[in-house]
């Protein structure tokens, strides 16, 4: 919790700081809220939750005197009440045998790092876990994977640059039936520029394991890059339909002063936020807590 209090400073303070100057001497009318609501939608946060916590302001403070704590009081209140719904935690059904775990998202937004992380904690749990290199287009993601497979003592199904990206998920499927592995996470391409054979590959691998055992795989996980800002909210809506992503990641919230977008995302997609990531290291990822998250960005 300290950590992402640490993570998500800049976040805060530069929202606080911002909050405290428009509330200096200054009773509540509908200019200042007006001021707020446009701090709060700058701050990533989106126009529906910024609306929410003016709306609550308004109706308890209008025409009286409001400080600062009253502001982080009531968007830590409201903010908590957009997050609470999608805070859930990633649950394995280990009666798959193994249960399957896509990761798809844009290049750079921390798929293979949150891979090796994830392999850790599951891991460390005493499971047995096998990893994919997906991501057959870059020779760095492949070198990448094998050097998280060998730190996590997992196994790792790995195919020459430029191989077929479902063949491989496929072949890994059927090697982490055989081995008996309790989890197979699957990394994948996340080339934009070119959008639409990315969409076919993406659509490809599921559709390839869908072969084996018509619920895999059993968990799609998007990364998302909170420094990336508004622009994380389109990602989601393009891997979405494609790729039929049942949950969220969002690495990189150490450090940024764009936290509040994971806000906004949960408020328009409702999807579960399984971890957030605070660092590159192996042990920087984290459970998502509605309400630590909420107050940590409230101030
Ligand atoms: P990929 O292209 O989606 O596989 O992304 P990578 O896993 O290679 O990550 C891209 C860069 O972001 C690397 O330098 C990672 O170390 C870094 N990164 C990933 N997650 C985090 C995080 O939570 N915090 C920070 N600060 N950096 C991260």
């Amino acid at each position: 919790y300290q950590r992402l209090r640490r993570g998500l400073a800049r976040t805060s303070s530069q929202l606080t700081g911002q909050i405290a100057s428009l509330f200096t001497k200054r009773k509540l009318d509908e200019a200042t809220l007006q001021d707020l609501e446009d701090l709060l939608i700058q701050a990533d946060l989106g126009v529906e939750t910024a609306m929410r916590i003016t709306d609550t302001l308004s109706s308890e403070r209008y025409g009286k005197d409001v400080t600062g704590e009253d502001v982080s009081r009531i968007m830590a209140g409201e903010i908590t009440k957009v997050l609470a719904p999608v805070a859930k935690p990633l649950e394995l059904d280990l009666s798959h045998k193994p249960h399957v775990i896509l990761v798809v998202g844009v290049n750079g937004t921390g798929k293979t790092t949150t891979i090796g992380k994830l392999a850790a904690k599951l891991s460390g749990a005493g499971l047995k876990v096998m990893l994919a290199a997906g991501d057959t287009f870059r020779a760095a993601a492949i070198e990448q994977l094998k050097i998280w497979a060998e730190r996590t003592k997992s196994d790792i199904v790995a195919s020459k640059l430029g191989a077929d990206a479902a063949g491989l998920a496929y072949e890994a499927y059927q090697l982490a039936r055989e081995k008996k592995s309790d989890v197979l996470i699957i990394d994948t391409a996340g080339r934009l520029q070119n959008k639409a054979e990315l969409m076919a590959e993406l659509e490809k691998i599921v559709r390839v394991l869908g072969k084996l055992d018509p619920d895999a795989p059993h968990t799609v996980l998007q990364t998302l890059d909170a420094t990336t800002g508004q622009n994380a909210l389109q990602q989601v809506e393009i891997f979405r339909n494609v790729a039929g992503v049942s949950g969220l990641i969002m690495t990189k919230l150490d450090g940024t002063a764009r936290g509040g977008i994971l806000v906004a995302i949960s408020a328009k997609h409702k999807l579960p936020v399984y971890f957030i990531g605070v660092g590159e290291g192996v042990d920087d990822l984290e459970p998502f807590e509605a309400k630590d998250f909420a107050e940590a960005i409230a101030g």
